[in-house]
């Protein structure tokens, strides 16, 4: 069997194809998910399954040149490959940059980062499964000046959030706007938060399989309503969860995912500092869309009245005084409708005047 050349398509979970002496700063605009619909192809990918086959009994095991690679053997004649958590767990990926004290522990700027990253999300040794399926209540991206770094997916405080990919526990307790907060750390290198949880069923350390529900849904933290705030980072930044994962269907759009550096922005890299903020980010886009409602129902009022609008075109003998009386109005009503028309302005035949 071909092991080494497996083992070394395993070590490659992520490879750097940029060029990384590029230090142009990005003059993107703002990500927005429009911007992101337009930028990533949504690829219709049937769900990622594991090769390992269902209701099957595992005989034995073989070791291969990679020490958290196993053979499984089963009762059936047939075999796969399997990961072992403890020894994927030892790769330096979980060691570097690691700390449970708080979101971001990389020291990344943009400019260090490659154009663009290859990252293997699943391979035939590792799952997914979808956090929490539902429609996305609150989009990534920065709505009315609100910098939101993740998905927000309603759910019953109770029900069970789900890891998405394997991974080791990175962090596992209250930080401030997040709420009671798991962080995973998958050996890609990517991290995904679980924010807002009423429990958490796992410590830092923890090796979880993809599915293992690591807590309970709430409403802890800065939330109103019980929902789930997901985040997808690389490096300490955050980009869309959408771009790997339609949260309607609760499938995974790619296997192999191409995270560009252009997907990222300074805002992703934004950690929620204090409750207070929150509420203050929060307040102010509350302020911004009942300002916004407010404009949309002026707008409303000011074309349902021009839709409701009537002209007439003055004849031979027409005063605006017989014109008022025609529509059963007023010559001041009418003046207020016609800028720059007084009840003195001799009214020339064939001019068109708004008489409602
Ligand atoms: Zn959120």
């Amino acid at each position: 069997m071909k092991l080494n050349l497996f083992a070394g398509l395993l070590i490659l979970a992520s490879i750097f194809s940029a060029t990384a002496q590029d230090k142009k700063p990005l003059s993107d605009p703002p990500m927005t998910l429009e911007r992101a619909e337009r930028l990533v192809p949504r690829l219709a990918l049937k769900p990622a399954k594991s090769l390992i086959p269902e209701g099957k009994v595992a005989l034995d095991t073989i070791d291969t040149v990679d020490p958290a690679v196993q053979i499984l053997l089963f009762s059936d004649n047939t075999w796969a490959y399997r990961r072992d958590p403890s020894q994927a767990a030892g790769n330096n990926v979980f060691t570097e940059n690691w700390t449970d004290e708080y979101p971001d522990p990389y020291r990344t700027t943009l400019e260090g980062l490659p154009d663009r990253v290859t990252i293997w999300v699943v391979d035939s040794l590792s799952d997914y499964h979808c956090p929490n399926q539902v429609a996305v209540f609150s989009p990534y991206g920065g709505r009315h000046g609100r910098r939101h770094t993740g998905v927000d997916l309603p759910l019953k405080t109770g029900n069970p959030v789900y890891a998405a990919f394997a991974g080791k526990v990175r962090m596992a307790k209250y930080y401030r706007g997040y709420g009671n907060l798991v962080v995973l750390r998958h050996q890609n290198g990517l991290e995904t938060f679980y924010a807002h949880l009423s429990k958490i069923n796992v410590k830092v350390g923890d090796w979880v399989e993809a599915g293992k529900v690591i807590g309970l849904g709430g409403a802890t933290g800065r939330a109103t309503g019980a929902h789930l705030h997901f985040e997808t980072r690389y490096q300490g930044y955050a980009f869309d969860p959408q771009w790997l994962i339609d949260f309607n269907t609760g499938k995974l759009r790619h296997r192999v995912f191409t995270l560009k550096k252009r997907y990222l922005t300074p805002g992703s890299k934004y950690v929620p500092e204090s409750e207070d903020e929150e509420i203050a980010i929060n307040e102010a886009d509350a302020k911004d869309m009942e300002l916004a409602r407010q404009e949309a129902e002026k707008k409303a009022a000011r074309e349902a009245a021009l839709a409701s609008a009537e002209y007439y075109k003055i004849r031979s003998g027409d005063t605006l005084g017989k014109v008022a009386q025609r529509y059963h109005t007023t010559v001041n009503r009418i003046c207020s409708l016609n800028p720059g028309l007084t009840p003195k302005t001799t009214l020339k035949i064939g001019r068109r005047i708004r008489v409602r």
